[in-house]
């Protein structure tokens, strides 16, 4: 069945039209006729079925028939941090991150980022959102994946709170996280120890509350932004010896992340 998220309330019984994009692909692209159903979700875990009932050049509108169950969503909670790309390929980052499982973005900005004007990144804010509702749509998702606001590296490391550090980076309680926060962990091709699954297990992923992912630009971070996120206790990680793009780099460790959690 195909499926729409909206920004609508939902509730069985009540009728809901849907315009713009999204009534044109219903209209156009889809040729859905009365009474066809979809599946229309609110972007917060409810996911109804409902049924076409008028196809007017205004809009397209559906009964909603009865709530479902709400399936596709990983239990383990993802935060990509991931520096702005040129061209396509942050917009790819977002796609495939959302097919993979990923639950929130937050597009940064580096030092070593080509694309570093935050009006230009703000910009690109309704093109990003369409692509992340259209593959959250296609690949089943239940919630939309959120798109935070950008921010500086040096920002978005602080926060939360530092945790106690020795000259090599984490202390051994500490190892990526403070007690109760989320477990944080910067992909980055100079590790040369420390491997996704050892830190998951040294960090006790289990107990988190959430993953945080930081992935540098094209040109990767700088030794000083490494020393920055070691400071504020985020884990470097190796993917192992290739080096890979930094579109591909963030996918690839949630993949790997929700395939050691029994998620994928
Ligand atoms: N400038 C670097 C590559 C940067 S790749 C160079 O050319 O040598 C872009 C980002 O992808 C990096 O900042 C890092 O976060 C991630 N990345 C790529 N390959 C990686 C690997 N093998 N291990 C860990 N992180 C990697």
């Amino acid at each position: 069945m195909h499926r729409f998220f909206v920004s609508v309330p939902l509730s069985v019984g009540q009728p809901v039209t849907l315009v713009g994009d999204q009534a044109h692909q219903v209209r156009r692209v889809l040729r859905m006729r009365p009474p066809e159903h979809v599946l229309l979700l609110d972007g917060h875990s409810g996911v109804f079925e409902a049924e076409l009932v008028a196809v007017k050049n205004t809009g397209v509108t559906f009964q909603v028939v009865r709530r479902q169950e709400a399936t596709g969503e990983p239990a383990t909670h993802i935060t990509l941090y991931q520096a702005v790309l040129k061209g396509e390929r942050f917009g790819w980052a977002l796609q495939k991150g959302v097919e993979v499982g990923i639950s929130a973005f937050v597009p940064l900005v580096c030092e070593r980022n080509i694309v570093n004007d935050t009006a230009a990144i703000e910009g690109k804010r309704p093109r990003w959102e369409q692509i992340i509702r259209e593959a959250a749509e296609q690949c089943g998702r239940s919630r939309l994946p959120v798109l935070q606001p950008a921010q500086l590296f040096k920002q978005a490391v602080k926060s939360p709170p530092p945790v106690a550090v020795t000259t090599e980076g984490i202390v051994p309680e500490a190892r990526g996280r403070p007690a109760s926060g989320p477990l944080r962990l910067i992909p980055w091709e100079g590790e040369r120890q420390m491997h996704l699954r050892a830190a998951l297990v040294a960090c006790n992923v289990a107990s988190a509350p959430g993953i945080q992912i930081f992935v540098g630009p094209e040109g990767g971070f700088t030794a000083e932004e490494i020393a920055l996120a070691r400071h504020y206790g985020i884990q470097t990680v190796t993917l192992g010896p290739r080096i890979l793009r930094a579109e591909t780099a963030g996918v690839i460790a949630a993949a790997l992340i929700l395939y050691e959690m029994g998620d994928l």
